[in-house]
Order: structure tokens, then sequence, then C-alpha cells
């Protein structure tokens, strides 16, 4: 049998050094917000243990209400992390609501008098219940299960069942507090440091794996159009143009210069400059299939790859670019100016290397430029003014 007080020491000193692991983390720049619900609920539950080892020692009815306050409100900001995490919108509505009258509940009984068996059950029962929460809001249908989330949400399902065996227990038992040994009372801590450490490193392991992905997604993102940056650009053409290859289907690329865009920049600004980039942008996506990949190559140049597009199709969508470009009204002060593009056109051959395809759409680019801009190039293999 298990020393039930020096265990709630250990306890104590675990989520201590889990709050300050986390409160680190959470300072980091990329650090997820949640990570800092996460840090005070580890904190809060700390005192809680504190708490209840300290209670033998100093036999107020203060002590205990603290701790019985603790060890709830650290399990909500626990439940509170996961919400943050999970971006849910409405969680504040039902957990701040419970929260208070399970205090009011639990505080209530005491004042009333109740028995401490009566007083185990409606802890016991509140704990239950928020880990069944943690443990539904990971392992919901439909929600991402990845194995880290399947592990930790298990984690609270076994954490929540014991928990309930335990208000059982105090139930049908005729005398049992924190302190009553028994297997029960076993079970309860060693599922609650098994919760700890667990829970502890796996939400940070969440946060992490989320913040990685987010880190990532930014690396290949154009901050200023949303479109994808240079190296991503190159990165997923190749695989794009891999793919064709083996498949023996045909694969289109444009350049794509914004007309007399330094004119723009000398007459509005450059801010107004930024906002016809990101109007073009935007008005290029809608024009885009699920599967086209459009990068921002540098300063006002656009490529754009269409796998499973022919040199007619390819050519045929950089006439609806062109227009929809040209239909495109700027935020400027009577929102009459707008803008043109210009756009080399090719079709990228088999085992062509995309740098290759890339300097004939530049030369394409080129001719639609010394035509007199607006228009689009053909490059089959002569050079075709098309628009
Ligand atoms: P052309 O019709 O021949 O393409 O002429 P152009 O004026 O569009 O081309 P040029 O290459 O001479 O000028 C491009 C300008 O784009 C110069 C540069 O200051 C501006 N520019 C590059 N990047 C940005 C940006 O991120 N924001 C803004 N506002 N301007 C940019
Ligand atoms: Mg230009
Ligand atoms: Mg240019």
């Amino acid at each position: 049998m298990i020393d039930i007080r020096t265990f709630m020491l250990v306890l104590a000193i675990g989520n201590f050094g889990f709050a300050l692991l986390m409160a680190g983390y959470a300072r980091t720049a990329t650090a997820n917000p949640a990570m800092r619900v996460w840090a005070w609920a580890k904190a809060v539950q700390g005192c809680a243990h504190l708490l209840t080892w300290l209670r033998p020692d100093l036999p107020y009815a203060g002590v205990v209400i603290a701790a019985n306050t603790t060890l709830i409100l650290g399990s909500a900001f626990e439940v509170a992390a996961y919400c943050t995490f999970l971006g849910f919108a409405n969680w504040k509505k039902w957990l701040y609501p419970f929260s208070a009258l399970a205090l009011l509940v639990v505080h209530g009984a005491r004042l009333g008098h109740a028995s401490s068996n009566e007083l185990t059950v409606l802890i016991s029962g509140v704990i239950a219940a928020l880990s069944g929460a943690m443990a539904w809001i990971l392992l919901r249908p439909g929600a991402n299960r990845s194995l880290l989330r399947r592990v930790i949400g298990i984690n609270d399902g076994v954490f929540a069942i014991v928990m309930g065996a335990r208000a059982y227990a105090a139930a049908v038992n005729s005398d049992m507090s924190v302190f009553t040994p028994g297997a029960v009372q076993t079970a309860t801590l060693l599922a609650a440091y098994l919760l700890m450490i667990v829970n502890g490193f796996g939400f940070l392991l969440l946060c992490k794996e989320q913040d990685d992905q987010e880190m990532a997604l930014l690396a290949t993102i154009d901050s200023l159009t949303g479109l994808v940056n240079r190296r991503a650009f190159f990165e997923r053409t190749d695989s794009a143009r891999l793919l064709a290859t083996r498949l023996h289907s045909p694969i289109g690329l444009m350049m794509i210069d914004i007309d007399h865009f330094k004119r723009l920049n000398d007459r509005f600004g450059h801010a107004t400059g930024d906002e016809a980039l990101r109007v073009f942008a935007a008005t290029a996506q809608q024009t885009l299939r699920d599967h086209d990949i459009m990068g921002r190559l540098g300063g006002e140049e656009f490529a754009l790859v269409l796998p499973g597009t022919d040199i007619e199709g390819a050519t045929q969508a950089a006439e609806r670019l062109r227009q929809a470009v040209s239909a495109a009204r700027l935020p400027t002060s009577d929102n009459q100016y707008g803008i043109t593009v210009s756009i080399g056109v090719v079709a990228i051959d088999p085992n062509e290397h995309i740098n290759s395809a890339l300097a004939r759409a530049d030369r394409a680019l080129y001719a639609a430029k010394s035509g007199g801009r607006d228009r689009i190039v053909v490059d089959e293999p002569r050079l075709r003014v098309v628009g």
C-alpha cells in the first residue's frame, strides 16, 4: 500500500515542475497560447496537492476549502487549455457555469455538514466529469485523432473511470476520505501520477507539433500575397513535373508579370503597390483549380503551373486570368485604377528541367512585354501572340 500523504507531495512537486516547464516554453515566440493556460492548470493542481499534503498539519477549514477549490479549478483550467488548443468557440459558455456550480455544490455541502464520504463522492464526481470531457474532446468522432491525441485522450478517459470508481467506493463505504488507504485510493493516485506524466509531456508535444506545422507552413508562404514562395514553388513544381512525366500527362507553365508596376508605385505609393499585389493574387486564385501551383517568384513576378493541362488549356487559362486581372479594381481614392499583366505560356516537355521551361516562359513573357503588354504569348515552339 502506498503512503497517500507522501504521494500528495510527489504529485505537488511533479505538477509544479511541469508548470515551470510549460511556462518557460510558453514564453517562446512561437508557443501556442494554450500552453499558458496549461501552465496555470499545472500550477493550480500543484497547489491543490500541496494543500492536501498540509492538511494533517494544518487542520483548518480554510486549508480544506482552498485544497478542494484548487483541485476543481486545476482540472477546469486543463479543460480550458484543450479547448484553447483546439480553437473551440463556445467552451466558456459551459465550462464557467459548470465550474462555478461544482464549487458551489462542494462548498455548500461542506457548510451543510456533509460527511467526508459525501464530499469524496462530490469531488471525485466533478473531477471524473472534467476528465471525461477532456477524453471526449480528444476522442470524439470526427476529430483529428492522431496517435498522440489518442494516447492523451485514453489517459483522460482511464482517469475519469478511476475517479468514477472512487466516487462509487465512497458512496458505498462507510468511512472514506482523502487519506483513507485502500485499493481504490491506490489506483486513483497511480492513475493521477500517470496522467500527470503522460498528459504533461503529451500536451507539450501536441503544442510543439502544431507550432512546428505552422512554422513549416509559414516558411513556404509569401506573407504579402499568401501564395507559395519561390523555394516552395520550385519544390512543388518539381514533384508535379515528375508525376506528370510518370503519368504521361501534360503540364502547363506560365510566367506572369504585372505591367508598369513601377509607375503604380510611383503614383500611389508603395502601400498601394502592395495592395495591388494582393488584389492580383486573390483574383488569380479565384481562376485557379485546386492542384494548380501559383508562386511569387519575386517582386511583381509570378509563375503558375497547371498539372494535367496541355498548351491549349494553359493558353485559355492564361486568357481567363488576364481578363480577370484587368477587370479587377484597386482600392485607390476613386476605385478606378486597375492593373494589367503580361503572360508567357509554355508546356513543360517530358524530362525538361523546370529552369529550362521557366527560361522559355520568360522569353515568351518578354515578347508579350515588347509586343505592347496586357497580352499572352505562347511558346509552341514558335512564339504566338494571343489576346
Ligand atoms: P514592366 O511593365 O516592364 O513589367 O514594368 P514594371 O514597372 O512593372 O517593371 P520593373 O521591373 O521596372 O519594376 C518593378 C517594380 O516593382 C520595382 C519595384 O520597386 C517594385 N516592387 C518589387 N517588389 C515590390 C513589393 O513587394 N511591393 C511593392 N509595392 N513594389 C514592389
Ligand atoms: Mg512588371
Ligand atoms: Mg518585373
